[in-house]
């Protein structure tokens, strides 16, 4: 009788227990929201504010989103933002007329961020705006992140920095894991030949010459002028490797490929991160990805 008097009250105590939790995570007051443009810098803030935010973006994973067309949901998000950001340099074709619609404030990368420009066709002399694609960019992205995230919450400013230190470190060593197998390239193999001109930070800051068969998305069509030009400075050049990115056909590139007898290295994470499963669901992991894949191709020669 009086074990069956004990488990009633366990029953009840435990009963207590978990509607009080049911009740608390009702009431807990609603973390404000920091909208982002893209999944890459989602991940990166993420990385930054731990808890401390809500952090939304407005393009998921695998989405084109240079042309994105926003949608009534996405403006009843910004209505419920304290902040948007993006990256600008051109990048969110679409981000000048979204805010317009919204009073939130917004942190731009690019107001902090030095450009590199695009070379060529309808955008040359226009930044090219995908600075994070080289992991010493990131790490700047990074320090403006937490600088402006910092000002916006002063009091979470310690864990914006501690958060900010240990995931800058974990760039730093991609960094210096790369610069490290560069070292061993010969001369003739230190280019990089894609679909798209988005690697110009990457090519830049790692001393490697960039060639592409188009410079910005694929709105420019590939003619057979470019193609014979890739075709020519890939022979010339005994260039081991070329690439194309996720987003886009690479036929033209496999085409290069065989021509050239260089070998067709795989598909770059560019402007979004992919699926959860993916081989690039992190901003880290896409670096990962991105970089194994010029170190195998190139290993491979
Ligand atoms: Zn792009």
């Amino acid at each position: 009788m009086k074990r069956k008097f004990f488990f009633l009250i366990v029953i009840l105590f435990s009963f207590n227990l978990t509607s009080c939790k049911n009740v608390s995570k009702v009431d807990e007051p609603n973390k404000k929201v920091l909208l982002v443009s893209f999944t890459i810098l989602e991940d990166i803030v993420k990385n930054i504010v731990g808890e401390e935010f809500n952090v939304i973006s407005i393009t998921k994973p695998g989405m084109e989103v240079h042309g994105y067309q926003t949608t009534p949901s996405d403006l009843i998000k910004g209505s419920k933002a304290e902040v948007f950001i993006d990256n600008g340099f051109g990048f969110e074709l679409w981000a000048e007329k979204f805010v317009s619609n919204l009073k939130v404030k917004r942190i731009t990368i690019a107001k902090n961020l030095k450009p590199l420009f695009i070379g060529e066709d309808a955008y040359k002399g226009k930044p090219n705006p995908h600075a994070w694609i080289s992991p010493k960019r990131g790490i700047l992205y990074v320090d403006i992140l937490s600088n402006a995230l910092s000002e916006l919450k002063p009091q979470s400013k310690k864990v914006f920095r501690k958060n900010a230190e240990i995931y800058k470190n974990k760039l730093s060593e991609i960094d210096e894991d790369f610069s490290l197998f560069l070292n061993t390239l010969k001369k003739n193999q230190k280019y990089l030949v894609s679909c798209e001109g988005a690697f110009t930070y990457l090519t830049n800051d790692y001393g490697l010459k960039e060639a592409y068969l188009w410079p910005v998305n694929a709105e420019s069509q590939i003619t057979p002028k470019r193609m014979a030009k890739v075709i020519n400075l890939v022979k010339t050049n005994d260039i081991p490797a070329v690439f194309c990115e996720s987003t886009v056909s690479s036929e033209s590139q496999l085409t290069v490929a065989r021509d050239t007898g260089a070998k067709f290295g795989g598909n770059f994470f560019v402007d979004s991160l992919s699926k959860k499963n993916g081989p690039a669901s992190s901003y880290i992991e896409l670096l990962n990805h991105n970089l194994n894949l010029i170190k195998k191709a190139y290993s491979s020669k």
